[in-house]
Parts: C-alpha cells; structure tokens; sequence
C-alpha cells in the first residue's frame, strides 16, 4: 500500500511543489487547508506522516492523539522546530525531521531587502509616486556603507547575510554561542550580547527561539542600544518582546523595525484577511507606524526554496519510512 502523508496549514504552492516532487515517490499526499490540532486530526485515518509549518502548534496533547492514529513521522517542512513538543515525540515513538537548510540567501536576501525598504523608505516612495506625489520631504535615508550591523545567530542565514552586508561595505559583528571560526578568521569580530547591542547601528536576528533567548529584545536590551537603532527581525517572533519595541518606537528609541515574523503571527499570518476586523491591536499599532516594516513571513518565499525545501521533505519521510532515519532528524 502507498504511504499516506497528511499536510497540515498547506497553501495551493505547497501542492504545487509537494506534487512534483511526488513524482519520484508516488505516495498518496493529503492536504488540509487547517492547521493541525486536535479538531482536524480524526482525518487521518491511515497517514504514516504528517507534514506541518511553523505555526503548527505539535503540543503533546497532538502528539498522544497521532500516535493513537498510527502517525509515525512529524516532518516540518521548515528549519525552526520550537514549535514541536520534541519530548513527547519521543515518548510517544514518533520520529521528527526538518529543513534544517534551505537556501538561506533566500532568507538572507529578504533581511536585506527589508533593511534597504526602511534605510531609503522606498515602501512610501512607492506610494507617493502613483499619488503623483514626487516630492521627496520625508523621504531621506540613511547610507549602509560604513554602518555596524551585529548579527545574532552566524549559523547558515547568518553567515549568508554577513556575506551581503560585506558588500555594502558594513562593518561586522555578530554574536553566536558558536562562533564560526571561519567568518572570525575573515575579519568577523564576535563580541558578546551587550556589546553588540550597545554599539551596533543595525541588529539582524539569525539564530533559533529558545526557552533562553525568547524576549531576547526587551525594554531593558533596548536601552542599551544606540538611539535610532534598526532592528531587522527575519527569525522568530517570540525572539522581541513586541509591546516594549513599541514603546521604544514610541519614544524614537528605535529609529526603524522589520519583522518577517510576530509573536502572535498564527492567528494571522499566511491568512487574507483583507475583509476582517482585526481583533490584534498590537499588529494594527505596528503596522501604523511609518519607520515599521512588516512582511508576514515570506524570507522563506522564493523558487528555489520550495524546490529545496520539497525535495529534502519527501526524502527525509521515505528514509525515514524505509531506513528508520534520516540526516534531518530532530534530536532531543
Ligand atoms: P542555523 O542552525 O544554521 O544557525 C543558527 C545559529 O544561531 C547557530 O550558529 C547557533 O549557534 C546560533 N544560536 C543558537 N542559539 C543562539 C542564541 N541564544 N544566541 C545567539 N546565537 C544562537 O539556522 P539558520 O538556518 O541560519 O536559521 C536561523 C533561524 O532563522 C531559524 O532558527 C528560524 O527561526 C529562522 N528562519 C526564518 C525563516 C523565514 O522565512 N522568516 C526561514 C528559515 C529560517
């Protein structure tokens, strides 16, 4: 019998890709529209898999529920797994893949794309034009050329953005419980946390959401950064204490603000929500600020990443079905 695999949160690109990449498989790909959660999971009826996104909530009330299902295999199908109660997979004899890398530049590429929006506010130039409206009171920017960006996290997207800003002549330094020996050997000077926020002019946030570093930018980190700061946020939304970054944006502490993802983001992000009422007041203060960029989690969002991110999913189920593992899996 084919192996079926259950997609959860999946999107009309999620079958594009997933399906050609089945070509080589031939297994039977179920996709659910919803998120997984214990309304939807008396679907699955003989799933050996289940594939989940990163607002997938695998708590282990999921988890006790798929493995009464017969559910073997939870592949994500992308890097961060903080959303997956890792414990309980194992508890319950359910083995756990991921992405761990896909085509970083992509993400790299959308922190950048982020920093140039806001340094030269090409996001209100836009608009004022088709306003007919070319007037450019407002509109000045700051030069990249010369600035200090710290880098938290010089893991694969770090290290990809690192070789970016390197060619806008930026000056780096970067922070990273493992500093990478070959960026240090580089010119890359690795400082510690407080260091990094106190004399950086741009932050740019690359590492994972742990219970240690969650609300790593709080009203107190951000009282030590440099007035004005930029803050660029491409990884995970628990990693900002939101309501304080507003407050500092309140007080022009911080100068200007990116985020590809929000701690509340499940309730809205990869939704159009273009006809409702908002309830999220905190969204709706953030997005109303003119120095504050929002992209609802899209770094990811390129050709080559879902190809990538396709082929390494389906592999990694298929290793994990015949073999009993795989190189993606998740440990403890
Ligand atoms: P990676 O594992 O290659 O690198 C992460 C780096 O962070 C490592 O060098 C690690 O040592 C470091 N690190 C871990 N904890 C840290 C801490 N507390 N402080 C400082 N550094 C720490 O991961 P990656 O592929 O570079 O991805 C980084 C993050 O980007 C992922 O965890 C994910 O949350 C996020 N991401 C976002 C998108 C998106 O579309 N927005 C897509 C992919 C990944």
């Amino acid at each position: 019998m084919q192996m079926k695999i259950a997609f959860f949160s999946s999107k009309p690109y999620d079958k594009t890709f997933f399906e050609t990449e089945n070509k080589k498989y031939g297994f039977e790909l179920n996709f659910y529209e919803t998120h997984l959660g214990p309304h939807i999971v008396k679907a699955i009826e003989d799933e050996k898999a289940v594939c989940v996104f990163v607002n997938d909530k695998v708590n282990r009330q999921v988890i006790e529920v798929l493995a009464n299902k017969g559910v073997e295999i939870i592949a994500l199908r992308c890097a961060g797994f903080n959303n997956v109660d890792l414990e309980a997979a194992k508890e319950f004899g359910i083995k756990v893949c991921r992405v761990p890398a896909y085509s970083p530049e992509a993400v790299a590429e959308h922190t950048m794309a982020m920093l140039l929006t806001l340094n030269r506010k090409t996001h209100k130039a836009y608009n004022r034009v088709r306003e007919q409206n070319f007037a450019l009171n407002g509109l000045l920017g700051f030069n990249l050329f010369q600035k200090t960006i710290g880098i938290v996290g010089t893991g694969k997207i770090g290290k990809a953005f690192v070789n970016i800003a390197k060619g806008f002549g930026c000056k780096i330094i970067a922070y990273d419980l493992y500093p990478d020996e070959d960026l240090a050997s580089n010119g890359i000077e690795y400082t510690d946390l407080k260091t990094l926020f106190t004399t950086a002019d741009i932050i740019s946030l690359h590492c994972p959401l742990t219970p240690e570093n969650h609300y790593m930018i709080n009203q107190h980190t951000i009282e030590l950064m440099k007035d004005g700061v930029t803050i660029i946020n491409t990884s995970r939304g628990g990693l900002i204490n939101t309501h304080d970054a507003i407050e500092a944006l309140k007080k022009h502490k911080i100068g200007y603000l990116g985020i590809d993802v929000y701690e509340q983001e499940e309730k809205l992000f990869f939704k159009d929500l273009s006809a409702e009422i908002i309830q999220d007041d905190t969204i709706q203060r953030l997005t109303s600020f003119p120095n504050v960029l929002v992209t609802a989690h899209q770094a990811f969002f390129t050709q080559e990443a879902l190809e990538q991110i396709s082929e390494i999913t389906m592999r990694s189920i298929s290793e994990i079905a015949q073999k009993g593992s795989t190189a993606e899996i998740v440990m403890l």
